[in-house]
């Protein structure tokens, strides 16, 4: 296997819709690779036909398990020379790996009850830790709050929607630009109100908070409102949807 400088070469396997707009890719893993649930890659296109002012690199949350076979991560498919490119790979074709990285882990007191506030595409790195308690057998309290734009950019829904059924986790999917009813949906932005009406042990949670810098941002204030401790709150801030204007979820 090529290396370059400290990154490995891999290669596309596959891609599969996950929602509108979104989709997830394959690659393989190499020999002894690992990571923790959370965590993240770095992928580099090789003498793409074309780049941006963003460069050949980005980094992504691995929606994978550290025991599936492949890497897998799951993209907002939007109109960038990187995603553009990524977008045309032919199976085989090789893409540079770096990492994993990051200090988004779920926390070790298995007590303690994780609430992950997501926004949309920021599904990722909690789709790695629910799959991974699922396949551990880790019975640990986990509560989704997903916020979508609508239902159908919600990624791994279904997916979701069984891990619920598992008794996995609670699963709460709010969505912001469309009117919705059913079980365990709302309508509108993740407030402290809807967090009050569904979480009955607010002081003890530990909460994880990643989507695109505006949601992340509003969710602070969120928990600021609910006079949640700082040391029980983790962030993963999805740089690069910054330039959008306003909120994406
Ligand atoms: C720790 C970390 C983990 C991350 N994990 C993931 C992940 O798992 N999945 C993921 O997708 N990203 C993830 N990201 C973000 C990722 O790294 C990229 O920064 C992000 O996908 C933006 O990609 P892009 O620069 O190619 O531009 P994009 O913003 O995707 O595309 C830019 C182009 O899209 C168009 N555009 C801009 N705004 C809009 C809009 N509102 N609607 C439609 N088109 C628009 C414009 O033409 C613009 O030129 C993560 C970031 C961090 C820091």
């Amino acid at each position: 296997m090529m290396v370059v400088m400290d990154k490995q070469t891999i290669t596309f396997v596959k891609k599969e819709r996950v929602a509108d707009g979104t989709m997830a890719f394959f690659f393989t893993k190499p020999d002894g690779f690992t990571y923790k649930p959370g965590q993240y890659i770095e992928l580099t296109l090789i003498n793409p036909k074309e780049t941006d002012d963003e460069g050949d690199a980005r980094v992504f949350s691995l929606v994978s398990t550290p025991k599936h076979e492949y890497l897998e991560v799951a993209i907002r498919m939007r109109d960038s020379a990187f995603k553009r490119c990524l977008g045309n790979l032919k199976e085989s074709e090789e893409i540079l790996l770096d990492g994993p990285f990051g200090a988004f882990l779920l926390h070790q007191d298995t007590n303690k009850r994780a609430v992950f506030l997501v926004g949309g595409i920021g599904i990722t790195p909690i789709m790695s830790m629910v799959r991974s308690a699922e396949e551990e057998k880790i019975k640990r309290p986990m509560t989704l709050v997903l916020s979508t734009r609508t239902l159908g950019d919600a990624p791994f829904l279904s997916e979701l929607h069984e891990k619920k059924e598992n008794k996995i986790m609670d699963l709460l999917h709010t969505v912001t630009n469309e009117e919705v009813s059913g079980q365990d949906l709302e309508h509108g932005y993740i407030s402290s109100d809807m967090l009050k009406k569904n979480l009955t042990d607010i002081d003890t949670c530990i909460f994880y908070v990643v989507g695109p810098p505006a949601m992340v941002r509003a969710m602070n204030k969120v928990l600021e409102e609910l006079e949640v401790s700082p040391d029980n709150i983790k962030m993963e801030e999805f740089a690069g949807y910054e330039k959008e204007k306003g909120r994406t979820e």
